[in-house]
């Protein structure tokens, strides 16, 4: 579906057939000499189909189109080989392209989750099921790096990038000032809300995804567009909600630990989830790989503040427990 949301602004709703997440809005946004599009959802057929019909209703040539990808995501990446010509530029973020090309993920993630207590027996399979495996292409991209405060000119808009750590390491949104517009990926989302997600590593992307709330809550927005779901008037309420969502988490993993030392994937087991399942046997097993990913991101912030305590077992099993 197609839907003009300003002059020469258009969100287009790329289904995700199958996926919690329903869509991903792309925004096309029409300029004199070049165009800019916003996201591109998944290398995958009903994905190609509707942008391909978009292009044409709204009469923009490929050729004359630029790309801004927030961030690395297969349902906002997926398909920016398939929009790009060698025309277009692709713009990104230095972290996340980094992520992508540095190689040997699966064998990071496989191993931290898996010393996590995610279960041997379905490990491979959530791989395999994975949608960066599935729908991301990673051939090399001749990406042009964008970092905070650079800006892009489209038309009579002029956006400023915002670097928002946290759902992604290099995760950028597009400020319009004028406007008040935020375009946010997957920053700030209403009805869902974004995976912050760690495995291992020194890094705390909770505590950086938080810092960005904040960091955007400073910014006038009469607007936003999200990369899924409905437009934001709203932006603060929601920023508010987004905190409060990640405090009653935080109080869900200490109620889970005061039962005694468990690992991660017992604790996004006791946790409350917004996925329609019977219990945790029956949760869908990407699900399943997401939730402990996000139960970790809440233990190793919990971790960084003195609160909570890992140990790893003569198994190479990794436990948690109150400090
Ligand atoms: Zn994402």
């Amino acid at each position: 579906m197609i839907k003009q949301i300003l002059p020469e602004i258009f969100r287009i709703e790329v289904p995700l057939p199958g996926n919690p997440l329903k869509a991903t809005n792309s925004y096309l946004i029409k300029g004199r000499d070049r165009n800019l599009m916003i996201d591109t959802g998944m290398n995958r057929s009903e994905c190609k189909a509707a942008l391909e019909y978009a292009f044409c209703k709204l009469e923009v040539e490929p050729k004359r189109t630029d790309l801004f990808i927030t961030h690395l995501h297969a349902d906002h990446l997926g398909l920016a080989s398939f929009i790009a010509t060698d025309t277009s530029k692709i713009y990104f973020n230095e972290p996340d392209a980094t992520s992508i090309y540095r190689g040997g993920f699966w064998d990071f993630a496989s191993e931290a989750i898996r010393k996590n207590g995610f279960p041997e027996t379905i490990l491979q399979q959530a791989i395999d099921n994975h949608p960066a495996k599935r729908y991301l292409v990673v051939e090399k991209l001749p990406f042009t790096i964008l970092g905070e405060g650079d800006k892009i000119t489209v038309g009579n808009y002029r956006f400023t990038c915002v670097e928002t750590p946290g759902h992604t390491h290099g995760h950028l949104c597009l400020y319009e000032e004028d406007e008040k517009i935020l375009i946010s990926g997957d920053h700030i989302l209403d009805d869902i809300t974004p995976n912050i997600s760690y495995l291992d590593g020194t890094e705390n992307p909770l505590a950086d995804y938080l810092a960005s709330l904040e960091k955007i809550k400073g910014y006038d927005v009469d607007l936003v567009l999200p990369g899924h779901r409905r437009l934001i008037e709203d932006c603060r309420r929601r920023i508010e909600e987004l905190k409060q969502h990640h405090r009653a988490r935080i109080n869900e993993v200490l109620a889970a630990l005061a039962d005694g030392p468990q690992n991660a994937y017992k604790v996004a087991s006791k946790m409350k989830w917004d996925i329609v399942s019977d219990d945790w046997d029956t949760f869908p097993l990407m699900q399943k790989w997401f939730a402990t990913g996000e139960a970790l991101a809440h233990l190793r912030y919990l971790e960084v503040k003195g609160v909570v305590k890992r140990k790893t077992d003569a198994g190479d099993q990794i436990v948690f427990t109150l400090s």
